[in-house]
């Protein structure tokens, strides 16, 4: 049976701000409030936009600010090299990034949604801004003044030449602008992948700004969700003060004593009205009902029902408002930054145990992470068993282990390593011109390289007790030992 809306049973309320009555998406053209956050943001905005496209441009130490050079394995950030041996870096940095969300949110809420997230960003400085300029906007809740299809046509188009560009620049943080600028002058042809890469990024994000929009915040983003169950009663939010604000109800009526000069609506009215009107207009709250702050609302939600899950804290409700009260003659600060425990009346602790733990928490990782950056040694090996047989005796009598050694150079100049093995027991007495030897020994790495390489190890069968032998392998440049690691070689049985 087909669907008819007559066919539905209809909620009583609406359930989700972007969802109509019979489940279809209700699309937002929320209202523009130019007030003072909306400048600050927009300022903001601008300077991440900028930011954003000059990370991957700008060197530092002769590397982009931050390169994640996937294909050669190699990750730098802000000067510093990372490679996959690093994962006790990546470990360390995750677990700071964490944290550092943890002590923000518990201070000041969704900040990073209204101020610093690049959907947000682009979303309200780039793309609406750019279908506002297409479509107009109407008088009133702007929606679009006109829905020609020509508008519509160079507005998708505008978007996507954008989202080519945007493309590009998220491309960039992965194969560096060098090899981007190359290839941008070359045929697809002769670098098939990266174009699809960039194919699929800019049909992504051409989805996300042109459709799914504010979806991204409500469903689709586990951040936003991570941050909203991480505020308690003391995180600043952007809330309404109901207790100001209510009994709600609308200007004409309830303030026409209010609003003109004293004295005067009360002359103009008839006398039985007067006392009624007067009553009226006191016992009624500062909110007018003008429902701006939900106009303007780019979740479409009503802030006035309270903290909820879809607010992304842009402060466009607390521009509106602003904007209503100065134009009746009240108060700013309605929707304002607070907390819950402010609007509840009771003192904001902004030095609180969980706020404590994560700050402390915080300082000991990014310590230790700055400590081990600093202390790092400039040469990492990495010894693992070989994937052919383990071990075999040669015709010699002798036992060959095969191990593979990863090696990865982190200076800037090349330099040459050998490779060393040495027995553990150091109370073995070896037979004259018996050695443990590796086949080959000696590695040239270039600056930042990173090798694989398989080593065959040669050790006298009598090293060996219950068929294990357990050697230290070394990497040496010149005297000195950069690294060492324990390594068992498998003898054969008796
Ligand atoms: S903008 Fe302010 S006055 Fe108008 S409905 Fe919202 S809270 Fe009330
Ligand atoms: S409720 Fe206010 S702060 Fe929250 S998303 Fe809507 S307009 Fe922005």
């Amino acid at each position: 049976m087909q669907n008819h809306p007559e066919n539905l049973l209809l909620p009583e309320e609406r359930v989700l701000s972007t969802l109509e009555a019979d489940g279809s998406r209700r699309y937002l053209y929320p209202r523009l409030s130019k007030g003072k956050f909306w400048h600050m943001r927009r300022w903001v905005g601008y300077a991440l936009i900028a930011f954003f496209v000059a990370l991957p441009l700008v060197h530092i130490n002769g590397h982009p600010a931050v390169l994640l050079n996937i294909a050669h394995r190699e990750f730098h950030l802000f000067g510093a090299t990372f490679l996959p041996t690093d994962t006790r870096f990546l470990a360390l940095f995750m677990l700071s990034v964490f944290l550092a969300v943890f002590l923000f949110t518990s201070l000041l809420g969704r900040v990073w949604c209204g101020w610093g997230c690049p959907q947000t960003v682009y979303l309200e400085f780039v793309f609406r801004p750019i279908e506002r300029l297409w479509l107009g906007v109407s008088g009133k809740g702007g929606r679009p003044k006109v829905n020609a299809a020509w508008r519509r046509a160079g507005m998708y188009l505008t978007y996507i030449a954008l989202c080519f560009a945007l493309a590009h620049v998220f491309l960039a943080y992965f194969v560096g602008w060098a090899d981007l600028k190359n290839w941008m002058f070359q045929s697809p042809w002769e670098h098939p992948w990266p174009f699809v890469v960039m194919g699929i990024v800019t049909v992504a994000m051409f989805f996300d700004f042109a459709y799914w929009r504010e979806q991204m915040c409500i469903i689709g983003c586990p951040y936003g969700r991570f941050q909203s169950v991480l505020l308690d009663r003391d995180s600043l939010i952007v809330s309404y003060d109901a207790k100001r604000g209510e009994p709600r109800g609308k200007a004409k009526k309830a303030t026409q004593a209010a609003l003109a000069p004293e004295g005067l609506a009360l002359k103009i009215l008839p006398e039985s009205a007067q006392p009624r009107v007067a009553s009226a207009a006191s016992s009624r709250g500062d909110c007018i009902d003008c429902t701006m702050c939900v106009q303007v609302c780019p979740t479409g939600i009503d802030i006035r029902d309270g903290l909820q899950i879809e607010c992304v804290n842009c402060t466009q409700c607390i521009d509106a408002c602003d904007s209503i009260m100065d134009k009746v003659g009240k108060p700013r600060g309605l929707i304002r930054y607070s907390s819950q425990s402010v609007l509840g009346g009771e003192e904001r602790h902004v030095v609180r145990p969980r706020v404590i733990i994560y700050a402390t928490a915080l300082c000991f990782v990014v310590s230790l992470l700055s400590f081990l950056l600093a202390t790092r040694a400039s040469l990492d090996m990495v010894v693992m068993r070989g994937a052919a047989t383990p071990s075999i005796v040669l015709d010699d009598g002798s036992v060959q282990n095969t191990l593979r050694v990863r090696l990865a150079n982190r200076l800037e100049t090349d330099r040459t390593v050998r490779i060393e093995a040495v027995l553990a027991d150091a109370t073995h007495q070896f037979k004259a011109g018996e050695s443990i030897a590796i086949y080959p020994s000696e590695f040239t790495l270039k600056p930042g390289e990173t090798r694989m390489e398989s080593l065959r190890v040669v050790a006298p069968r009598n090293v060996f007790a219950n068929q294990r032998a357990r050697v230290s392998v070394r990497a040496i440049e010149g005297d000195e030992t950069l690294r060492m690691r324990t390594f068992v070689l498998l003898g054969p049985a008796r």
